[in-house]
């Protein structure tokens, strides 16, 4: 599927029975709700195709990119610069990381919070074990 970034967006029809990004009295949304609700648009818009999946990692990798930025701002790491950052500024850019990846996720999983759910359960155990013995077997 060819993309053309330059035409008017295309928003996907919402779903009366479905969870919408934004609820009615500004609460926040759930976050996976709010992701479905994203990657439903970024189909309609670009597809689903193999590009359109790199992309998506590729998205997390610059979320990142902009908490190192925002991190260095934070420190002031650049005195040319100086402090242009907060913590806040950081916590934001962590959270879109956290954001990009859950999107991705959809790419990879039909029932993306299950499998987080899992891998979740999987690192309690694994850390519960640690703490219990001082060792852990296995990789992951
Ligand atoms: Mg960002």
């Amino acid at each position: 599927m060819t993309t053309d970034h330059a035409a008017p967006v295309t928003w996907p029809t919402p779903d009366p029975d479905a969870a919408w990004h934004r609820n009615e009295d500004d609460s926040a949304p759930d976050p996976w709700a709010h992701v479905a609700c994203v990657v439903t648009w970024l189909n309609t818009r670009n597809g689903t195709g193999e590009e359109e999946t790199a992309l998506r990692l590729l998205k997390i990798t610059e979320e990142a990119g902009e908490v190192t930025r925002a991190y260095l701002g934070m420190t002031g790491q650049n005195p040319r610069k100086g402090i242009t950052h907060t913590r806040d500024d950081v916590a934001d850019e962590l959270c879109d990381v956290i954001l990009s990846a859950m999107t991705a996720l959809h790419s990879f999983a039909d029932a993306p919070e299950a499998v987080f759910r899992t891998v979740v359960q999987r690192r309690a155990v694994r850390l519960e074990r640690l703490l219990a013995t001082g060792t852990v077997d296995g990789d992951g």
